[in-house]
């Protein structure tokens, strides 16, 4: 443990904040805490500004749950170039930037806070899906694209949601989960091969 108790209290405590980041342990924090030190006071100033705005000036949109300045829905549900008639339910806001920086997908979003999780308590009113059942009511939506993790939990929320929102005219799909890219097929563990199977595709058929 780095002896920190030398240092003045307002270093003390960002040290402290940072080390509540995933990956980031107190000697970390306290050589990023020590990096800012020798930034311009306006820099480090300019760094708070931005930190206290995280808390006074975003939100979670009203629609789809997506990170949004307060009091707007976010750019996404907002956006023209959109196709709005296909929804895609991630667990947390950082899976729907990781699908939205692969540029595979022009649909709307819906962040439903989890996942069904019994045995941590995480039951359908914990998570956002009265208000996804609504969207389906008021949008004209021809697709839902459950894009949850591929484990046991994930598995679980799918078939809830599928079950909960069968209805004419709406397409219920599944992303493909199976061998990453890049990846040599000897290492692959067979659960993933399993699906890689189950869910495989055409490439010719005569
Ligand atoms: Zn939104």
């Amino acid at each position: 443990m780095p002896i920190i108790s030398a240092y003045p209290e307002p270093i003390q405590q960002a040290i402290a904040y940072l080390s509540h980041l995933p990956g980031i342990g107190s000697r970390s924090a306290e050589r990023m805490v020590l990096s800012m030190m020798t930034w311009k006071p306006e820099e480090r100033e300019g760094l708070g500004c931005a930190i206290a705005a995280l808390a006074s000036k975003v939100a979670h949109c009203p629609i789809c749950g997506n990170y949004t300045e307060v009091g707007h829905p976010c750019h996404i549900c907002t956006s023209e170039a959109r196709q709005r008639d296909i929804i895609c339910v991630v667990e947390q806001v950082p899976q729907l930037h990781i699908i939205e920086k692969s540029g595979s997908y022009k649909g709307l979003y819906h962040v439903l806070g989890g996942k069904l999780s019994p045995m941590n308590g995480k039951g359908p009113n914990d998570l956002r899906i009265a208000e996804l059942a609504q969207r389906l009511e008021g949008e004209a939506i021809k697709e839902l694209l459950l894009a949850l993790s591929p484990d046991i939990e994930g598995e679980a929320t799918a078939n809830y949601l599928a079950q909960l929102f069968t209805r004419p005219g709406l397409t219920i799909t599944r992303i493909a989960s199976g061998v990453p890219i890049g990846a040599d097929l000897t290492f692959a563990d067979s659960a993933t091969l399993a699906t890689a199977i189950s869910g495989r595709r055409v490439i010719t058929m005569n």
